[in-house]
This record gives C-alpha cells, structure tokens and sequence, in this order.
C-alpha cells in the first residue's frame, strides 16, 4: 500500500486528503494516510467560536460562488443544505469617504461600472473621478504583454481617484497588499484579458452582460457570491475530518524536515526527531514553512519558496447592543481608503451578513486591522487594539455605547503577496519541485488566496499525486509539469 504525508490540516490539506480517499475508494486502490498538523487543531485560518449567543469567525467567514469548486466539495461532502446565504440587508456595502459611509452602487464590478446609472451615482468619486472613469472606454491598450502592477493597470485605465477610492481598500481587503505590489497577471488576470479582447474594461464588462442578459452585477447576484454554513466555516473542517475515517491525522505534530533516506524513499522527520516514511510528501502550508523543510533536502527549492511574502491580519470580533447605533445598520460592511487617514482596513456587519450570527437586539462587527500599507497596527498589545477599534467604530459608525465585548485573532503571516512577476515565480518553484520525486506542494500561496481557489488547487495536486503514485505501479514516476 502507498504511503501518503500530508503536512498541514487547514483547508489545503484536508482537501487533498480528502480527494485522495475519494479517488481511493473510488478506484479501490487503498492508501495508508497520514495528515500531520503543527498545531492543537485542525482547520487552519478557518476558525469559528460560540460565544454568549454570538457566532464568531476569526477567520475566513464565507465561500465565494463564482467558481464551482467549493460548492462541489460541500456536495460531495454532503453539507450542501447547510449553507446559507447572505441576507436582503446585506446586498450593498459602503466606502468611507471623507469621514462619511458612502454606498457603493449596484453595477460595480469590482472597480469598473457595468451600467451608467452605476457610475453616476459613485458619490464616492468626484465629477473629476466620474469622468476619468468613463474615460477608460477610449485610453488605449498596452500593447507590452509582461506582467504590470495592479496599481498601475488601475491608474492607467481608471484613473488616480479611481485607484485610491475603489481599487486599493477593495483589493488591500482581499490581498491586503497595496496594488502598486502586486500583480496583474495573478490577481486580475481577467481584466487585462477584457483590455486586450475589447480595448476596454469596460466594455468587456459590458459584453459579458449582454452575454449573460441582465443577470450579473444585480443585488440578488451579488448576494448569492457568499455563501457560509448555519453554523459557521468550522463546519467545512468538520465535515472533511469525519467523511474520511480511513486518515489518520496527528495534531500538535510540527514536521521539521523531509529528506531521501538511501533507498530514496521520502522521511518526514517530526519536532522531537520522530521519522516517518512515505512514498509521497504534500507540503499544504504557507511558503516559508515549506521552505524550512525542504530546505536540506532542495535549498534551491527552499529559497525559491522563501522569496514569496507574506503580511499579518488581525481580525478583532466587537459584540454591541443594537441600541448602541444611531440607526438600524444596513449592508454587508464598508472599506476605507488609505488616503481617508484612519486605522481599519474595513469590517464586516456579520450579524447583518448572515442570519445567526448575533442574539436578539445584538449586532456583531467583525473588523480587519493590517496590512501592507498599515502594517504598524498589527503589532499594537491587545488593549490598544480594543481602544483603537471602539474609537474607530465609534467615529465611523457613530455608536454610543461602549461594546458587550471584543475579540482580538491575530493572524500572523497569513497571506501571500502575490507580487509582480509572481507567475514566473511560481514557475521557477514548480520546476524546482519537479527535480524532488515525491513532493508536492499546494496552499494559498499557488492559485489564489481564497478558500475556493484553495480547494481546486488541492483538488488538483491530489488528482496528480493519485495518478503518479497509487494507479501506477512504479514508485517515483515524476512528470514535470505546471503545479
Ligand atoms: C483573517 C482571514 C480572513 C479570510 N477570509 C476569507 C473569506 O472570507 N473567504 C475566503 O475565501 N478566503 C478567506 N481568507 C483566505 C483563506 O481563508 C486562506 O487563504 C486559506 O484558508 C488558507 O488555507 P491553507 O490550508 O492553505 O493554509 P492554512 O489555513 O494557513 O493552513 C496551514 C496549516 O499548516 C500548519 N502548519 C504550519 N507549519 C507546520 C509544520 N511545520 N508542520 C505541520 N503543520 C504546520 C498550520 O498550523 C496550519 O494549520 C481569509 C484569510 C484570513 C487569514
């Protein structure tokens, strides 16, 4: 029987365990399976606590539906009925904007309108903005093909105020990057695509709702793009644990190294010194772990691995009584620009979002604090954290009472940079890794940063490692290919 490691119990890893027992049972071809986790508990980033009738996310708190894949997981999984979605209220979000909520308009796909009525009613941009933005239909395009930040494609197409209003709190809350960091080609590969195809963004935009009818970019679309469980995310971790019992998994088990032992048979050595064999090692965990383990086995391999950067999130959960606002909050939560001046990235209206989340007459906010460009919050002590937000919140949202409580989760270097260039980088890894027969490797840090995209890039990895080492009957048949 082929002896499989999987090192990392966040949703990278647990999907690819749980792909290989499918395609084991499926084929019925058995694997001995092991999934070593550094920490006390499996699940990763993907955290979620009950607390005095609240529901609370430290981590991610919804899937996005754009893409197949996490739905098709959560069906094979047998949880697809628990999801829900997000509530009417929750249909729009806000953008601070000189101090004040400012609504982004139903239209907006990210930084471009798909309708006129969307563009005029951005009273988040000036008159000046307006036009700079419907001007991106006639600005020519890049001829060049090489990678070009998103900040510059931004500012080029849309235009500066368009950059600093929309783009940067929009993306700095996905990547929490700042777009002249990060890359065209790995993060919005799509819209340079409807550059070249169409000479424009938004007219690409517009194709494609001519194409799909009137359907995209409505509320309702908007809303069915999130969807999460009735009792939060840890019910996706829970699920993969108790649908493949055929695992053994092994927390509070942090692996150290891998190495070819003479017969060039893979050893995955444990903290402590424990060896374990294997014929294939997956390394599911941010890159600059995977690149301390391979790091005597391949340090070309590790230094490559160890180029991608990370940045620190902290996620801070504030339980309020809803008297405490002057109004009945509305909407999914706001973003706030860097030039605004202020000390959040955003927050989520969670109680408002989904159904669940907060008791009667309660409101749970759930507020990001960190990123490239504020990078000095992260490293405040839990107190001034605590003061830092209620004051912000207070300001921003007007609330007048002090919070039933808060909940600090810091999240440190949790997610990949992905920055200019980023594609040949990953190439340069990809060819490294195929020069160690055995190892993969997957996780956020290779094909997007959402749980989605996390889940297909495992899918596929263990798709590949089925194939080259438990349907074949030879150990360490490598292809090289594209990870
Ligand atoms: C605060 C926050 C909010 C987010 N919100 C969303 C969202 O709403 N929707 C969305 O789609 N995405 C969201 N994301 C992104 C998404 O959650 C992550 O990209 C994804 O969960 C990463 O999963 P992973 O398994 O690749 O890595 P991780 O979850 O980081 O798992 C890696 C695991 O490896 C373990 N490990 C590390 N070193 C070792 C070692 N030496 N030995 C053994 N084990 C080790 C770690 O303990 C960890 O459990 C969010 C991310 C964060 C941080």
């Amino acid at each position: 029987m082929k002896r499989i490691v999987i090192v990392g119990g966040g949703i990278s890893g647990l999907t690819v365990a749980y792909r290989l027992h499918e395609l084991s049972c499926e084929k019925e071809i058995p694997i001995d399976m092991t999934l070593l986790e550094g920490r006390s508990r499996l699940g990763g980033v993907i955290e979620t606590q009950s607390k005095d009738g609240f529901l609370l996310e430290y981590g991610p708190d919804a899937l996005m539906t754009d893409r197949p894949w996490s739905i098709n997981l959560c069906k094979r999984l047998g949880i697809e009925s628990e999801l829900i979605g997000m509530q009417k209220e929750a249909d729009h979000s806000y953008i601070v904007c000189k101090g004040k909520m400012c609504r982004i308009p139903t239209g907006f796909y990210l930084l471009a309108p798909s309708n006129i009525k969307a563009l005029v009613q951005s009273h988040f941009l000036s008159s000046a903005g307006k036009l700079r933005l419907a001007a991106e239909l006639f600005i020519p395009k890049r001829k060049s093909k090489d990678d070009e930040s998103v900040g510059s494609f931004i500012r080029r197409r849309f235009g500066r105020e368009v950059l600093e209003r929309l783009g940067e709190p929009l993306l700095a809350g996905i990547y929490t990057a700042h777009p002249d960091q990060l890359s065209m080609q790995a993060v919005l590969p799509h819209f340079r695509e409807m550059e070249s195809k169409y000479g424009s963004v938004t007219r690409g935009l517009w194709a494609l709702r001519e194409k799909h009818g009137m359907k995209d970019c409505t509320e309702e679309n908007s809303r069915k793009m999130f969807v999460t469980f009735k009792d939060g995310m840890r019910r996706l971790i829970h699920a993969l644990i108790e649908n493949m019992p055929d695992v053994s998994f092994a927390t509070s088990t942090p692996v150290e190294k891998i190495a070819f032992d003479h017969m060039r048979i893979l050893e995955v050595t444990i903290q402590g010194g424990a060896v374990i064999e294997a014929d294939a090692v997956c390394l599911a965990l941010p890159a600059m772990r995977s690149s301390e383990i391979v790091n005597s086995f391949s340090p070309r391999l590790a230094e490559k691995l160890a180029d991608i950067k990370y940045e620190s999130v902290v996620t801070v959960n504030v339980a309020y009584d809803e008297l405490a606002f002057p109004k009945r909050l509305d909407g999914a939560g706001f973003v706030i620009p860097s030039v605004e001046n202020r000390r959040l990235v955003g927050s989520i209206f969670s109680s408002i979002k989904f159904d669940g989340r907060a008791p009667k007459g309660a409101v749970l906010i759930r507020t990001f604090l960190g990123n490239a460009i504020q990078r000095n919050n992260v490293d405040l002590d839990d107190q001034e954290m605590r003061q830092l937000v209620t004051e912000e919140l207070r300001d921003i949202l007007g609330v007048t009472r002090e919070p039933l409580f808060i909940d600090i989760q810091r999240y440190e270097m949790s997610i990949p940079q992905y920055g200019l260039n980023y594609q040949k980088l990953l190439k340069a890894i990809e060819s490294e890794r195929a020069e160690c027969p055995g190892l993969f490797l997957t996780g956020n840090a290779f094909a997007g940063v959402g749980l989605t995209s996390c889940i297909h890039q495992a899918e596929l990895i263990a798709e590949k490692m089925f194939l080259q080492f438990c349907e074949t009957t030879e150990n360490h048949v490598q292809t090289v290919g594209q990870v």
